[in-house]
């Protein structure tokens, strides 16, 4: 029986993890859970999965009438990692609230993160690679290309690499492309024709500032170069990514898309889950779709490939300005457009520090914040 903590669990993958605990009680435990502010949600799961401890990152004080204990406030995630030592947490939070937890996890040589949040090993890169090295935590990645390149790389080389190809949905405005009246109204943006997933991470799929993250996250996940990671538009979203080798065979994987098998095979390493979710249809492979993304369409995607080379300190800057725009977006204070305006303006006014520690990650974090914060009024 795996022990499991999940961050995050009221979220889109959260509520997906504890799903495959419910049909799997012989195999998985939950010990902890935690949520920013849904405590309607939390009482719920609390009801069914009856956890040793609960988080509450915003201070909402609450008697859930039963022995579980709560922990309130941002720290409350790394305590609750350190006194619940369960096998498996699933990092599900959104934001670079994730990566202090994530740090937690390799301190206290928890046995597998099964990774869903981006923006920790985006913004933590070599800091949490260096970690790594003396811990025996294992990091297996929940983001589907992620899983997906993991998968068909088992057993293999890194030097045998030629290059990695992350596959793209395109998001809610690929299709709409050449319909020059389309919608960029929250509820559009965040409706995603494949994936039902949390608002931040749907907005960032149509700017595509997701694979931009994604293009980062696999560079350090696997430690590829850049320059041997290519990103290729795929609407139906049933190949998750593929890896061409030195002797150009390619490897890819091929499934339904549905986030309950990359979380899944996360949390089962080494071994599998028997899933009852849908089976592949042959049929569709006759329809797979294949085009080179439109960097005039998608001008963030290529802001964050060209600044992601030349420093960390770029990438930090970027995902703060990213957080605090689409914030700002889905609570309807400024329009779709002024998030690509926000993050270009952030990237020209960058000034490059050294990103050692994670003290560093955190200065660039909150000194963009601070400087997104003033330029808003003049939006
Ligand atoms: P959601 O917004 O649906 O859920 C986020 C979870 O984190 C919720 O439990 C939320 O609590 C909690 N949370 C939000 N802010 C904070 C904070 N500051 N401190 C602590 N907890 C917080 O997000 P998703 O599930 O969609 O995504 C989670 C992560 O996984 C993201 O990094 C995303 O990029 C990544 N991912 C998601 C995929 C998906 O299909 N959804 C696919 C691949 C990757 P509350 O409910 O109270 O707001
Ligand atoms: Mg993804």
């Amino acid at each position: 029986m795996k022990k499991v903590l999940v961050l995050g669990s009221t979220g889109s993958i959260g509520q997906n993890v504890l799903d495959i605990v419910y049909h799997n009680k012989e195999k998985f435990k939950i010990v902890a859970l935690t949520t920013k502010s849904n405590v309607h949600l939390l009482q719920k799961q609390i009801k069914t999965f009856s956890p040793e401890y609960v988080c509450i990152t915003d201070k909402v004080d609450i008697d859930f009438k039963n022995k579980t204990k709560v922990l309130y406030g941002e720290n409350g995630l790394e305590e609750i990692i350190k006194i619940t030592k369960p096998d498996i947490v699933v990092n599900a939070v959104v934001g670079i609230c994730g990566l202090k937890p994530l740090l937690c996890c390799i301190d206290e040589n928890i046995k597998i993160v099964a990774l869903a949040n981006k923006e920790s090993i985006i913004t933590g890169g070599e800091i949490v690679k260096n970690k790594l090295k003396k811990s025996g935590t294992k990091i297996i990645p929940v983001d589907s290309e992620h899983s997906a390149i993991f998968q068909c790389l088992r057993n293999e080389s890194i030097n045998n690499v030629k290059k990695i190809v992350l596959t793209a949905s395109g998001g809610p405005l690929f299709n709409k492309r050449k319909n020059k009246k389309m919608s960029h109204s929250v509820e559009s943006i965040v409706n995603h024709p494949v994936w039902k997933m949390g608002k931040k991470i749907s907005v960032d799929s149509a700017t595509m500032m997701n694979k931009g993250f994604e293009y980062i996250e696999a560079h350090y996940l696997f430690g590829i170069p850049y320059e041997k990671i290519d990103i290729l538009i795929h609407p139906q979203s049933i190949v998750h990514s593929f890896v061409e080798f030195v002797d150009n065979n390619v490897i890819g994987l091929f499934s339904e898309p549905d986030m309950r098998l990359p979380i899944s095979y996360a949390m089962m390493f080494p071994e599998r889950l028997n899933l009852n979710i849908k089976r592949l249809d042959l049929d569709k492979l006759n329809n797979l779709e294949f085009f080179l993304p439109d960097y005039k369409m998608f001008p963030l995607l290529k802001l964050v490939i060209q600044y992601a080379k030349i420093s960390p300190s770029y990438i930090i800057a970027i995902n703060a300005a990213n957080e605090v725009a689409v914030n700002m977006f889905t609570n309807k204070k400024i329009k779709f457009k002024h998030i690509n305006k926000i993050v270009q303006d952030v990237v020209k006014k960058h000034k490059i520090k050294k990103v050692s520690a994670i003290e560093d990650v955190f200065e660039i974090d909150s000194i963009t914040r601070n400087y997104v914060n003033k330029i808003l009024d003049k939006i």
